[in-house]
């Protein structure tokens, strides 16, 4: 077996696998009324972007040559049902707008879901037992799914784990006459600890419960086929597995089973614990981000979402 890696060149001759720019997706965060861009102190070299800075990070993920962006809203306008992302003018609209006016090219992701413009954090409206009402939530990501789409969103991406929201947004769509807008679903999203600093990054922590009601238990990988087979069968044209690290099992099974466009989540807390163990000198971020890359890709991820997007593609560029 050593014959076949005995150099650098003979290495690459064999290599099964590639990582390319274009397989990278880069998650943004734009809070409006912000001054400056600040700082996430949990996910070191990560921002809340303005809606100014916004357009120079997608610049720069277009001079990258980035498979994507998908842009998250961090909203002051907060109420029981996430109305702000379901109104022209909304910080979801114009976000979306002001990145497609400057970069037209660049292909957006629009996260469809409600936590980030709700005052009690959770995916859709509660019920009066504190729940959340999947079937308001699913007419609501509809319409909200329309508003990214008039905006420009290039492909809308629903996150909530509701139950039918996949037919709900093509319906809503095809309505609407965006009958060419693909939807990737987060077809496989556990109830995960590793999102803690996505919470702070996009200002979506819970005031009281869990999401165990609507995203997966960590305990599941049959369920995560079933999840991803009904979301295919209610159009979903690309499907995520969420989040990417501990959960490559399922990764694999989804892309050996379905054979669809499938999309790993490297989220907030592998990319945290990454930095900081990069920072406390157990490890090199650069040599460990792209391994980590390139291990989706052999599990069969046919892209990333990931926050290491352009220092992945940095050097990759070189
Ligand atoms: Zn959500």
């Amino acid at each position: 077996m050593r014959r076949n890696r005995g150099s650098e060149g003979i290495r690459r001759m064999v290599r099964e696998n590639a990582i390319e720019p274009q397989h990278l997706i880069l998650p943004l965060f734009v809070e409006e009324n912000l001054d400056a861009r600040t700082p996430i102190k949990s996910m070191p070299g990560v921002y809340r972007e303005t809606e100014k800075s916004i357009v120079d990070i997608v610049k720069q993920a277009d001079a990258a040559k980035l498979g994507a962006v998908m842009l998250f809203g961090v909203s002051h306008h907060k109420d029981h049902t996430g109305s702000d992302s379901m109104r022209a003018g909304g910080l979801l609209d114009r976000m979306i707008k002001r990145v497609k006016d400057a970069c037209p090219d660049t292909v957006v992701i629009a996260d469809a879901c409600f936590c980030e413009y709700t005052d009690h954090g959770h995916c859709g409206p509660l019920t009066k037992d504190g729940r959340v009402d999947n079937d308001a939530t699913i007419e609501n990501i509809g319409k909200q799914a329309v508003i990214a789409a008039r905006a420009g969103a290039d492909i809308i991406a629903p996150s909530g784990m509701m139950d039918g929201q996949v037919a709900s947004i093509r319906n809503a769509l095809d309505d609407q006459g965006f009958i060419d807008t693909p939807i990737m679903a987060y077809a496989a999203k556990y109830a995960s600890c590793f999102y803690g600093p996505f919470r702070e990054a996009a200002g979506c922590s819970l005031n009281k419960g869990d999401r165990k009601t609507y995203q997966m238990d960590p305990a599941n990988g049959d369920e995560a086929l079933r999840e991803v087979a009904l979301d295919i069968a209610e159009g979903a044209d690309m499907v995520m597995v969420k989040p990417g690290l501990p959960y490559l099992d399922v990764l694999y099974r989804v892309k050996e089973t379905f054979g669809l466009p499938t999309f790993a989540y490297n989220i907030s807390g592998e990319y945290a614990m990454l930095k900081f163990a990069a920072e406390a000198g157990a490890l090199d971020y650069e040599k460990a981000a792209m391994e980590m890359m390139m291990c989706f890709r052999r599990a069969g991820a046919d892209g990333i979402l990931t926050y290491a997007a352009l220092d992945v593609a940095r050097q990759l560029n070189k």
